[in-house]
């Protein structure tokens, strides 16, 4: 294993595997020998360099940080995700997905270049998922164009506030004196975990879904996109909900109704989301009031109103659509209200550690709704994706 860069360092990557998301939206896969280890919520500035020399930067969320994690000694690479596996050799085995097969397997190993071969065991992967903009400069190329073998530099990861486990100040920093702790509140690293995203806001929450351990706090993910087919992770969300009923008390997920989106990436940029649809499976939760579908087992936790957590699931993932609503849905596609926020989140009583992320307008609308409902600025921590 290479000693870890500096954070501001640029580092040569490549991209190493590809897969679609939606129509409009791709993860990717970056080998980056020596980056150093990522935290759950960080994002990587990526910048592309061009045959005249023209370079330009964006940021990007990881969506997963785990291959990051494994080669720094966390979990196995084998189990970190679609993307890259570890062979009985120890190599990076990476799946070609939208970028075609290559071998008989269906996967490819990619010679990194000058990055340092991917093969080698120990180099940190890491993964961005990236919506296209319409007119964008550089999304279009990671969406559209972007290969396994491409180079890319990554600066990072960057960012110690957004991101789960959360960073534990010192009792005396500046932290608690100009953000203190609610009283009586659970400890920190205990306490619920409220996830909301708009558009591809989900991005880095979906890293700290995939980072969590089973003796994590209770996590509920509320996502608000466009309309059904825009669900990001969707597949996979409602596997680690149906795993995590074993885990904990009920789980929600699947494809519910709706909200709106704001979306990072785009092209729209709402406010909020609308109203809401939920999808549950797994064990449902009874939506107080909001139109809810759902799919599978029953729980008795009120997502809304309540604050009892005593039967609360291990993972819970509602969906809200904005501008078309899956077939059957009870609620009709629409922005998310600041009602609809207060009975699908957990109440301000549980004192969750709250993390909100999308495009500018959904993020500070969230945000303020969730002040004015009662939760502590110090634990409503948020990531703002631009956009209006
Ligand atoms: C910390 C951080 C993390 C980010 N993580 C992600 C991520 O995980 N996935 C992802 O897809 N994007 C993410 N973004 C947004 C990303 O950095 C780019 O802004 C986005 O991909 C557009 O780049 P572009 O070059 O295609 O568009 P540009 O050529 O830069 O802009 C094209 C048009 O899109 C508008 N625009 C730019 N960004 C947004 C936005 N977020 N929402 C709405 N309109 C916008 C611009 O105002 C402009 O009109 C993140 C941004 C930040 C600051």
């Amino acid at each position: 294993m290479t000693p870890a860069a500096d954070p501001f360092d640029w580092l040569p990557g490549t991209v190493v595997a590809v897969s679609s998301q939606t129509a409009r939206a791709r993860s990717l896969t970056i080998a980056v020998p020596g980056l150093r280890e990522a935290r759950a919520g960080q994002h990587v500035d990526l910048r592309l360099t061009a045959d005249d020399g023209y370079t330009a930067v964006r940021s990007y969320s990881l969506s997963d940080v785990r291959g990051s994690r494994a080669a720094h000694g966390g979990r196995d690479l084998d189990s970190a995700g679609g993307a890259g596996r570890v062979g009985e050799d120890g190599s990076v085995r990476v799946s070609a997905g939208g970028a075609g097969r290559v071998g008989e397997d269906g996967s490819v190993r990619v010679s990194a270049g000058g990055a340092g071969r991917v093969g080698d065991a120990g180099i940190p992967s890491i993964e961005v998922t990236v919506e296209r903009m319409v007119d964008g400069e550089v999304s279009p190329y990671l969406v559209e164009d972007a290969e396994p073998g491409d180079p890319i530099e990554v600066r990072g990861p960057i960012g110690g506030w957004f991101v789960w486990p959360p960073t534990e100040f010192e009792p005396d920093s500046a932290v608690h004196a100009v953000l203190p702790e609610p009283p009586g509140a659970t400890p920190l690293r205990a306490a619920p975990v409220q996830l909301i995203g708009g558009g591809s806001g989900v991005a880095p929450l979906m890293a700290m879904v995939r980072a969590r351990g089973r003796d994590a706090p209770p996590f509920r993910l509320l996502a608000s996109v466009r309309d059904p087919r825009s669900r990001w992770f969707a597949g996979e969300l409602d596997e680690a909900v149906r795993a995590s009923s074993g885990m904990g008390g009920d789980s929600v997920a699947g494809a519910a109704t709706g909200g709106d989106s704001v979306a990072g990436a785009g092209g729209d940029s709402a406010a909020g989301a609308g109203a809401g649809g939920r999808s549950v499976a797994g064990a449902g939760a009874d939506l107080d009031g909001a139109a809810a579908t759902r799919a599978g087992a029953s729980d008795d936790a009120d997502p809304g109103a309540g604050g009892a957590l005593g039967a609360e699931a291990a993972l819970r993932v509602d969906w809200v659509y904005s501008r078309e609503a899956p077939e059957g849905e009870a609620r009709p596609a629409g922005r998310l209200t600041r009602d609809e926020l207060e009975r699908f989140v957990l109440p301000a009583s549980a004192h969750p550690l709250v993390y909100v992320c999308g495009a500018n307008s959904f993020v500070e609308a969230v945000a303020a709704w969730l002040v004015e409902l009662g939760h502590a600025p110090t634990r409503v921590r948020t990531e703002r994706f631009g956009g209006l």
